[in-house]
């Protein structure tokens, strides 16, 4: 553990790190990232000061759509902006049921942020033109959040460096220090790269067909031999090359259900949401309740992880685990990857990931897509056998792409491993991402099945109200409130969680159950209460049909003050947002 660390040499890195972290190049002063028709070049990856300056351009292109807002600081200080995208003219967005994506907790996974930034994008473009988009923002909100870790994916993209998540310093290695050996960036190409070092015993060759290929040595073959590290020295001199770089927690463990130790979960962090920017998302997530499904990007691998990705999945709700099957079909179905359980052995488990907490502790389900499915996605199969091996991804970086991707080997004197040659591919835009040329492409595919998720939120519609006058002033009032979205109220089996209490009635729903007011003047409610909580209400859709009820009828018998009285009757719920009925004037007569 990292208590000896003095508080000293900790800010001086973070403060280090902030100055190195300042872009080496940005965009000239004044130009804009957005067209004057919302046109963006989404065949670019953006910094995090870049995607802020997007989304601000965005929010003044769109006002009546979007509102920005930071929902917190970084580690070094930068906003947490999160866009909030619907039709305001329809409502305002706590009264619609919403849907969270983010990307980038994890600094290289940049696409993570492409998506998200993409997709609001997508929707502020077609919003008026394109059906299904018009729908869902006139009774949805989307909170769009492209850079969960600004300053992780800043190091990443600007500097080249390998780091997991945030740049808070962390003691690797165990020697007292933190962060004390990096991988660098020695021949200033501005990658980080390989270094192979002749050796005869070494684990690798070149290959003899092109010289640019590292393979696996072999008897059989001659050639020279080679051990390959990554670029940069052995800075404190222990022996180790790059064993300590920059940070060193991993942000989606740090989440506090099920958060574990160091020892089992290696980067956890001190404890549960020690992060500025996991205790953010946590609050941000309870204080919107009416968020009901989450998309957390991630890359790479070109697949999804689904729940459950910390438990036993053996002790996973069944009739949970069917839902989120059935959604994940249409996730490969729109995108031909496939979905994966993130937990599938019951004693090997991901603590502390934001998708366990959003579950137990929330009843949403959430998605770990891994964008980027690697070389195969975009490089071309030139002898047609079906696998994409590494002489035609060298081909197609050379022929499409002007090689920009593979820094060829260069000779380098190294001051402990004497002469060596740095070179090789740059991973971040070939596996971990597609090339800048090919993210489009990737971010486009995404869209179908994210909406698709905000789609299956429950909608509270109300049938009545039916009035009919008793004599003497009183009047019974009537309303059936049922749910035509597709998701029970609950969201989940999970959802309607509560405990019984002592008077025979459910307490502490782990999502509130919808309730149905009835408000106006000119009359007392002599029958029922004003506020009446229903049960939870089952949706449309095939699955959790045994979650809620099909709707729920409720009576108010109210007695007229005077000859006439106005009232409307409201139905909320945390999931589905709030429905009204029109004012409703009655007048005594008898
Ligand atoms: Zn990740």
């Amino acid at each position: 553990m990292k208590r000896s660390n003095p508080r000293l040499v900790w800010t001086l890195l973070v403060t280090l790190l902030a100055l190195s972290l300042t872009p080496k190049a940005t965009c000239a002063q004044g130009s804009s990232l957005v067209g004057a028709n919302g046109s963006i070049d989404w065949n670019r990856y953006y910094t995090s000061a870049e995607t802020n300056q997007i989304l601000r351009e965005l929010h003044a292109l769109y006002p009546d759509m979007t509102e920005l807002y930071s929902i917190g600081e970084s580690l070094l200080g930068a906003e947490l902006l999160v866009m909030e995208v619907t039709n305001e003219a329809t409502g305002p967005a706590k009264e619609k049921p919403g849907f969270y994506v983010d990307g980038n907790i994890h600094s290289g996974e940049l696409t993570g942020s492409a998506v998200a930034l993409y997709l609001a994008g997508h929707l502020l473009s077609s919003y008026g033109s394109n059906l299904e988009v018009t729908d869902l923002l006139d009774h949805q909100v989307f909170y769009i959040r492209p850079k969960f870790n600004p300053d992780g994916a800043d190091l990443a993209l600007i500097h080249d460096q390998w780091l997991r998540s945030t740049t808070r310093p962390w003691d690797e290695d165990e020697d007292g220090k933190v962060d004390e050996d990096p991988p660098e960036d020695l021949n200033g190409d501005g990658w980080i790269t390989m270094m192979r070092v002749p050796d005869s015993s070494g684990r690798v060759q070149t290959d003899p067909a092109d010289g640019r290929i590292m393979g696996q040595a072999s008897e059989s073959a001659p050639g020279q031999r080679y051990e390959l590290y990554r670029e940069g020295i052995d800075n404190d001199g222990d022996g180790d090359l790059n064993e300590d770089g920059y940070g060193g927690i991993d942000m989606n463990r740090n989440f506090p259900r099920n958060w574990e130790r160091e020892h089992l979960q290696s980067g956890s962090g001190p404890f549960p949401l020690s992060e500025p920017e996991t205790y953010a998302t946590v609050k941000f997530i309870y204080e919107h309740p009416n968020i009901t499904g989450i998309v957390h990007g991630h890359t790479s691998g070109g697949f999804v992880f689904r729940l459950p990705s910390a438990s036993d999945p053996e002790l996973f709700p069944s009739d949970d685990l069917a839902l989120i099957v059935h959604q994940g079909e249409y996730y490969t179905e729109t995108t031909g990857r496939e979905v994966r359980p993130s937990s599938t052995d019951p004693t090997r488990h991901r603590y502390g990931t934001l998708l366990t907490w959003a579950y137990w502790d929330q009843g949403i389900v959430g998605w770990v897509p891994e964008y980027s499915p690697g070389p195969e996605a975009f490089v071309t199969d030139y002898d047609g056998s079906g696998v994409i091996d590494e002489w035609e991804e060298l081909r197609f970086n050379d022929e499409e792409l002007g090689g920009r991707y593979f820094s060829n080997w260069e000779e380098y004197d190294h001051p402990t491993l004497g002469r060596v040659e740095i070179g090789g591919w740059h991973t971040k835009f070939w596996t971990q991402n597609p090339p800048p040329e090919f993210l489009e492409v990737e971010c486009r595919q995404q869209v179908p099945w994210i909406l698709y998720l905000a789609k299956q939120a429950p909608r509270l519609a109300i049938a009545g109200p039916v009035v009919e006058e008793m004599g003497d002033g009183d009047f019974k009032v009537t309303v059936t409130v049922s749910n035509e979205g597709i998701l029970p109220t609950s969201l989940t089996g999970r959802g309607a969680v509560a405990r019984m209490a002592r008077d025979g009635g459910m307490r502490d729903w782990v999502v509130l159950p919808p309730e149905v007011l009835l408000q106006g003047e000119g009359y007392e409610v002599v029958e029922g209460t004003v506020r009446r909580v229903i049960g939870h209400l089952r949706g449309r859709g095939g699955q959790l049909r045994e979650v809620g009820e099909g709707d729920a009828t409720v009576e108010w018998m109210i007695r007229l003050k005077g000859p006439r009285a106005a009232f409307r009757v409201e139905a909320r719920s945390d999931k589905s947002g709030v429905t009204r009925t029109e004012w409703i004037r009655v007048e005594r007569t008898r």
